[in-house]
């Protein structure tokens, strides 16, 4: 590991001024990205800002308008083990309990994950089929201007993350086939219904998270008896990689659609 200096500010604005005064400094949350890419020395940053103190990050609250309110610093075990997220929102828990393991649930965070927004990362999916917001230190962005591409957001290089707004939704489900080794999603589902309609986010397949349009807006009557084998996937893009081809997560989208429906109830 090469030299870097370490800061750990306790406010969000001192966090600010710091990362504007320095050379090419990065936040640092629960450092499971990170820190392995450093060692690795595909990030080089000559100053990590640790946000760990900072609590206008932390928290998971119900807000007056019916929303939950999930603090950035948040830790995939926090949000799974959360019982308002539990009894509002039960397919996030479901999903956050199913990143990776117990050392990297424990320590990982939700911003984290999102501002890292690796493309077989499982929140996008959330995010986008919730229709959640990302507020940070100076505005708030919807989930679908969020995502650009491949570990690429729309931040500013000095901007925040501070919370994220999820829509309550008593009617949730996520599905995932993931990796066996990192546990990252190769093909993941999040389905929810909004407005008594269908909405499916697809998250690992392409270069960024995409909602599922052919199944978007169905009735849930329709959903159950739809022919999920007619989805046209050709303008998504689909990757191959060494996890799987293209055809392989065309078929795992066609063939956990069903399941994943079923389990929305
Ligand atoms: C072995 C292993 C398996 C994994 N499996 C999965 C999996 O199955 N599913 C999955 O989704 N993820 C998985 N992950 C990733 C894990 O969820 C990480 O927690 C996550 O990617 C990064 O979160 P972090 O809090 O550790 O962020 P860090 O590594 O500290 O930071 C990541 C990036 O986000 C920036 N950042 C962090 N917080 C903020 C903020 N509030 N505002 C602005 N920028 C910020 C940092 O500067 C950095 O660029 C895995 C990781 C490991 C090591």
């Amino acid at each position: 590991m090469y030299q870097f200096e370490y800061h750990k500010p306790s406010s969000l604005a001192d966090s600010i001024e710091l990362f504007n005064k320095l050379e090419f400094p990065k936040y640092l949350a629960g450092g499971m990205t990170l820190i392995p890419a450093m060692k690795q020395k595909l990030s080089s940053p000559t100053d990590l800002i640790d946000l760990q103190n900072i609590d206008e990050l932390k928290g998971i609250n119900k807000s007056k308008d019916n929303t939950i309110i999930v603090g950035a610093f948040s830790s995939h075990n926090e949000i799974a083990n959360s019982l308002l997220i539990k009894n509002n929102i039960k397919g996030l828990s479901y999903l956050a309990s199913k990143i990776a393991d117990n050392a990297v649930r424990n320590s990982g965070t939700i911003g984290g994950s999102i501002c890292n927004a690796d493309p077989a990362a499982d929140y996008p999916a959330a995010l986008l089929s919730l229709e959640a917001t990302i507020n940070t230190n100076n505005r708030s962005i919807p989930a679908k201007d969020f995502f650009i591409d491949m570990f690429e957001t729309k931040l500013e290089s000095h901007e925040i993350v501070t919370s994220i707004t999820f829509p309550i939704k008593s009617k949730s489900f996520y599905l995932k086939f993931s990796s066996q080794a990192s546990k990252y999603a190769i093909v993941g589902m999040f389905a929810c219904i909004v407005n008594d309609q269908l909405s499916v986010s697809v998250t690992g397949a392409a270069n960024k998270v995409f909602h599922l349009e052919e199944v978007n807006n169905l009735s849930l009557n329709k959903a159950l008896t739809y022919d999920y084998d007619k989805i046209n996937l050709e303008k998504m893009n689909i990757n191959s990689d060494i996890h799987a081809s293209s055809k392989y997560r065309v078929s795992l989208i066609k063939n956990m659609l069903p399941k994943l429906i079923e389990n929305i109830f």
